[in-house]
């Protein structure tokens, strides 16, 4: 359910340009029906997933005690000029916020209802920075792409770099999150298995809410949790035709009519039980929503082992989440060169960063994320001969090239 541009506009008639109903909302069933409408046949594909998927009220978990799964992540900053600006730290931040969320190392669980504390899942579900190695060097899972288009984000250009947008590292192995403006009713969505095509499998959520950030009710980068939740299965807690007939597919949170906002305070009682508001899968305020359940992450490895299988392989190295914490100093040799130059970094572990080179009129001919290690080598062959600048993180190095 989301705030829908008809609502909107007739709140805006009603109350005038006031708070309310300016705050975003999770646009995953409205993109639900958007795509449905647009290929009916994807009814029976969810259908299926949904069957394969639902426990009965007996569930018993075996599948989580084990190893965790680990999930590479790459995210595309798919910016307008009056999007806040979204650092590699931020980047950074979002996945730990995803580590911590999805292995029950929130501080703020402990606010859960003693009579809710049994479902606690322990997790088992990892995220890191996803690296991909591009022929010359090590592409870390940060790309940048500027664009002008207003909502960028509902728009399916979002998913062709050719178009202005950010095209997806292969959907069967990495996460995908692209990070752009959905307008101001939809913070964020995920696609479910089955739901799209497989260039727009991910999550998409609006530069506001990424990250820790300013808004007053989902500043605590938990719209990623919840979306990446949808992506990996999970349906919202509440009975979305608004009684207590249908269900979420999972065995232990309870029916629940409909969706609660703000921060509700316990107990709130539908459908015959108290209702478990406080998980990831509602739509209270950041900081109120704190757990998964145990059939939820049950779900999430079963949406992996079965709908999602190339993400855990591993195909790509998952990288580390450090920045510029190694030594700024690396070496260039030889110097001046024809072709590929060397370059030497003292520290030995890798960390990622903006390398770019520019010509001596200041231009710049080379830029990307790249993931630093001790030796790397760079072709360096499509540079007419002159002075170059080679920058890596801070500091930079004259080359010639001959
Ligand atoms: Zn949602």
């Amino acid at each position: 359910m989301t705030c829908s541009r008809i609502f909107l506009q007739v709140m805006f008639l009603l109350i005038g340009n006031s708070s309310y109903c300016q705050e975003a909302m999770c646009g995953f069933q409205y993109m639900l029906k958007k795509n449905t409408i647009a290929d009916p046949s994807i009814v029976d594909k969810i259908t299926e997933v949904n069957r394969t998927l639902s426990q009965p009220d007996d569930y018993v978990i075996s599948a989580v005690a084990r190893e965790n799964l680990f999930i590479p992540v790459v995210v595309h900053i798919v910016k307008s000029e009056s999007d806040r600006y979204i650092s590699d730290e931020a980047i950074f931040s979002q996945i730990q916020i995803l580590n911590r969320d999805f292995n029950a190392k929130n501080l703020d669980l402990n606010t859960v209802p003693d009579e809710f504390k049994p479902n606690i899942s322990n997790g088992g579900i990892e995220f890191c920075l996803a690296v991909r190695n591009d022929g010359n060097s090590d592409k870390a899972g940060i790309i940048r792409q500027y664009t002008d288009v207003e909502f960028f984000g509902l728009n399916n250009n979002l998913y062709y770099t050719d178009r202005g947008g950010s095209t997806a590292w292969d959907t069967e192995k990495y996460l995908n999150i692209w990070v752009a403006d959905t307008g101001e009713s939809i913070s964020g969505f995920g696609s479910y298995p089955g739901q799209t095509e497989a260039y727009r499998q991910g999550v998409v959520i609006h530069p506001a809410y990424f990250g820790e950030n300013e808004s007053r009710r989902y500043n605590l980068g938990r719209v990623a949790v919840h979306e990446v939740g949808h992506y990996l299965g999970l349906n919202h807690v509440w009975d979305n035709n608004g009684n207590c007939d249908t269900d979420d597919g999972v065995f232990d949170t309870p029916s629940q009519q409909s969706s609660y906002t703000g921060c509700p305070q316990y107990p709130q009682s539908t459908c015959g039980s108290n209702d478990m508001f406080m998980d990831f899968m509602d739509y209270v305020d950041d900081d109120c929503m704190v757990m998964f359940s145990k059939g939820q992450v049950a779900r999430m490895i079963t949406v992996l082992e079965t709908f999602r299988p190339g993400l855990i392989q591993m195909n790509g190295e998952c990288l580390s989440l450090k920045e510029n914490s190694v030594e700024e100093n690396f070496f260039l040799h030889p110097n001046p060169i024809r072709g590929i130059v060397s370059v030497e970094v003292s520290e030995n572990t890798a960390s990622v960063k903006q390398v770019e080179i520019y010509n001596s009129t200041g231009k710049t001919v080379f830029s990307e994320k790249i993931v630093f290690r001790n030796k790397m080598t760079f072709d360096l062959s499509f540079l007419p001969a002159g002075i170059y600048f080679f920058r890596a993180g801070k500091s930079s190095k004259k080359i010639m090239i001959l």
